[in-house]
């Protein structure tokens, strides 16, 4: 039988019509999961669905419009459709995810194995997905325009097909970004790109060099500030809480209209520093670049990893360091001190419910640690903050002040107001939480002898719908001033700023100048005077502030 031949069709065409087959033949896990992360299927949401449909066509159509040459794309098609075929299977047939450990398992697989995962189903699902969209490919004639034509017709699909993608997320971000934050599995649902992210990580794994970790400040000793009251054995506890999503323009302390800070506010001797800004956007970039020595010019995560931090100095040079989290871990910053997780909820306890525990808990037993300490002490407190987008589940009902409030990780339910309301109820809770951990700073202080400092700053920022944007994690560059702008403050008992010879009335007057998460590393050590050569004096904020340089 001699089988008609098919029509000639233009290049650009294909690429096109395969990135809609592969968004739509193998996404069955994707969609689903999709669907039910943006609130169930329902007419209202269609114009998402088409929305982000269309948008994975383009993003797809310009990765493949780059391989759209004679000779190349028909194989990159082939091999693409049937390995979709066989991952998609694999997805909906045993609710795997395609990930680095898949991609292990694939290629140390015995035969054996390898025989039990064949059946009829899977030959069946790669010839009707794979082999036949394949064999269609192959009978297409293509038609190429001429090469200095075909090269600008392809910049041209790209760079509108970026732009159009672009303008399609900005339009759906307060539906996108709280579906694929809190359903992180999407990432790993969406095929082709979960293949290539898994051999990726994969290739990484096996390539990687074991992290050797630099000692970092082994000169690290106290300095002639510590003074003859070190002597007599009169101890500093300096807390240092870490804050989660914090924005500082939400704190009244800052100009905000509403009273987010009443507490804070009554604090005698609190600094708050009113222009200070982040190294990253993000929990997984701020927290390690803060406390490691680089600057946000210098850091990299892998830099950050292969050398030692603050913590790790504070250390050497004598004092116990503890991490208390009630957030995600440190992200490698308390890698080598004493860590204690208190973010698992204790049935029974008041200040947790059934998922997760309130911030006040970070202050558990504290006074009686201070008490009972033998050595000078630093204490990180890692807060939950007001990380979102379920905001309103960041403070207890009594700090409900502000409503009505958003209740669902659905932010497009709600009014812009609605999500306002419920992150500055979590603020509000960040206040009485900070000034909790003052007021047992000033008791232990009185009553125990002991020189008490705080210093409080937040990772990064938020977006709560300025420019359409949400949450947070935007690249840094193109950030938006709401991501980018933390809170940060610093509380000094009477004694230790006298101990460390701090000038109160410096440091007020310093509150306005221009700060960011750089000056932490340098500032610990500078308050607690520490000497060490990786001490920076210049990016200490202290250090203008304290006797003989003011
Ligand atoms: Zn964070």
């Amino acid at each position: 039988m001699k089988i008609a031949p098919l029509p000639h069709i233009k290049a650009p065409l294909l690429t096109l019509g395969a990135s809609a087959f592969v968004v739509a033949a193998y996404n069955h896990s994707f969609w689903k999961t999709f669907v039910s992360a943006t609130g169930g299927a329902q007419l209202g949401n269609a114009p998402v669905y088409a929305g982000a449909f269309v948008a994975l066509v383009l993003l797809f159509n310009a990765i493949l419009t780059l391989l759209n040459f004679r000779f190349v794309i028909k194989p990159v098609l082939t091999v693409l459709f049937i390995a979709a075929a066989a991952a998609s299977y694999f997805m909906n047939e045993y609710g795997v995810v395609i990930d680095a450990t898949m991609v292990q398992n694939v290629v140390e697989t015995d035969p054996k194995e390898a025989h039990e995962l064949l059946s009829w189903k899977l030959l069946q699902t790669i010839t009707l997905l794979g082999i036949v969209p394949s064999l269609i490919v192959w009978r297409l004639p293509l038609r190429f325009p001429p090469v200095r034509r075909d090269l600008l017709v392809k910049a041209g699909t790209v760079i509108v097909s970026l732009l159009a993608v672009t303008g399609l997320l900005l339009l759906l971000f307060k539906t996108l970004a709280p579906a694929v934050r809190e359903h992180r599995e999407l990432r790993l649902l969406l095929t082709p790109t979960n293949m290539f992210q898994a051999a990726h990580g994969y290739l990484k794994e096996q390539w990687a060099v074991p992290v050797v970790v630099a000692p970092l400040g082994t000169d690290a000793r106290r300095g002639a500030r510590w003074g003859a009251a070190a002597a007599s054995g009169r101890r500093t506890v300096t807390i240092v809480v870490v804050g989660e999503t914090a924005r500082a323009m939400n704190f009244s302390l800052n100009g905000y209209a509403r009273p987010t800070n009443p507490l804070l506010a009554q604090q005698k001797d609190l600094i708050n520093f009113r222009n200070v800004s982040s190294c990253g956007t993000a929990t997984a970039v701020s927290v390690p670049c803060l406390f490691s020595a680089f600057g946000r010019d210098d850091y990299t995560a892998d830099k950050a990893a292969s050398q030692e931090g603050l913590l790790d100095v504070l250390k050497r040079a004598g004092l116990d360091v503890v991490w208390r989290d009630n957030n995600s871990g440190c992200k490698g910053a308390c890698d080598r001190v004493q860590y204690e997780d208190l973010s698992r909820p204790v049935p029974g306890d008041p200040l947790c419910n059934g998922e997760e525990c309130y911030d006040e808990r970070l202050l558990r037993d504290l006074p009686q640690r201070i008490h009972d300490a033998k050595n000078d002490l630093v204490i990180v407190l890692h807060q939950k903050g007001s990380h979102g987008p379920a905001y309103w589940k960041r403070y207890p009902a009594g700090f409900g002040k502000f409503g009505p409030v958003c209740r669902t990780n659905e932010l497009e339910q709600c009014s812009r107001e609605s999500i306002v309301a419920a992150y500055d109820n979590s603020i509000l809770y960040t206040d009485y939480f900070l000034s909790k951990t003052i007021d047992l700073l000033r008791a232990a202080a009185a009553d125990d002898g002991v020189d008490t400092a705080m210093l409080y700053f937040s990772d990064h920022g938020e977006s709560l719908g300025e420019k359409n944007m949400y949450l947070h994690g935007a690249p840094y560059i193109l950030s938006p001033a709401e991501q980018r702008t933390v809170p940060m403050m610093m509380w000094l008992s009477d004694s230790f700023s006298q101990r460390f010879k701090i000038d109160d009335r410096c440091m007020a007057a310093r509150s306005t100048q221009e700060f960011s998460h750089d000056n932490i590393f340098h500032t610990v050590l500078g308050m607690l005077d520490i000497n060490t050569a990786v001490y920076n004096p210049r990016l200490d904020i202290v250090h203008p502030c304290t006797s003989g340089n003011i």
